[in-house]
């Protein structure tokens, strides 16, 4: 999943826009950078596939 929602540091409403604040055109940023997470929910389709590659 993308990380859609940007943060304004000028009015700290968040927004879709990822350049200026839709509100105030103050400079917006990432409040929550997207890494990778051990608690994927993804991990265990991978690890699962994974499995099904080495058994055939
Ligand atoms: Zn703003």
């Amino acid at each position: 999943m993308v990380w859609l929602l940007r943060k304004c540091e000028k009015c700290l409403k968040y927004t879709l826009k990822s350049d200026i604040c839709g509100c105030c055109a103050g400079r917006v940023r990432v409040p929550h950078p997207p890494r990778f997470s051990p608690d994927d929910k993804y991990l265990k389709y991978r690890m699962a596939l994974k499995q099904k590659r080495q058994t055939t």
